[in-house]
């Protein structure tokens, strides 16, 4: 028999980030974490909770803009950040010991995830995979997957072949990962929906 261990606390890399934005012409400008490439994001492709997810123009990397500069005081603190290169295999470990994760089961707060603060893409084919099959990714094959937190046909294909440690639709096993901080806006607008559903 294996005995069972406890998980032990590793620590992983976290993802890069900038806070030189100025905003200019309806247009967000920033150096690209990665490259340092100055970039410019048409804010209309911001959405002002959910944020946007553009490629940088220069490395093909993707960047998680949160929305909230939108309401004008914030663009002082925004902050953006750059995905990173996480093997699928690999992505579990990196998932279970990331501090924002941690922090977000110690508050009760995990489910929000699902709405907001994880964005897994293909680093080759670019797929954006839904954040209901990131979380559920089990570490070894043998894991038993809950099938029905996935919602279609298509999620239940990306999460087998994900198991596998390959995209789906090219084969890459290499995923670019952003896990953010959840701002409050974010957190109160999930809170709203929450009791809306409740009422009904
Ligand atoms: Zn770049
Ligand atoms: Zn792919």
């Amino acid at each position: 028999m294996i005995p069972e261990c406890t998980p032990k606390k590793i620590r992983i890399p976290l993802n890069k980030t900038t806070t030189d934005v100025k905003r200019r012409n309806g247009l967000l400008i920033f150096p690209c974490p990665v490259c340092d490439v100055i970039n410019m994001v048409s804010e209309c492709e911001v959405h002002p909770i959910l944020g946007g997810q553009p490629m940088c123009q220069s490395c093909g990397d993707i960047f998680h803009i949160p929305g909230g500069y939108c309401t004008g005081t914030e663009v002082s603190s925004l902050k953006i950040y750059a995905a990173l290169p996480v093997a699928i295999r690999k992505f579990y470990i990196f998932y279970r010991n990331h501090p924002v994760i941690q922090a977000l089961e110690e508050q009760g707060l995990s489910r929000i995830i699902i709405q907001y603060g994880i964005w897994g893409f293909c680093q080759k084919c670019h797929h954006e995979f839904s954040p209901a099959v990131l979380m559920n990714l089990p570490q070894k094959t043998s894991e038993v997957v809950d099938y029905r937190s996935l919602s279609s046909a298509d999620e239940m294909n990306e999460m087998r072949s994900l198991r596998q440690g390959r995209c789906p639709y090219c084969d890459h096993r290499i995923l670019l990962v952003i896990i953010s901080e959840i701002p409050h806006y974010v957190v109160s607008a999930s809170e709203n929906l929450s009791h809306r559903w409740e009422e009904d």
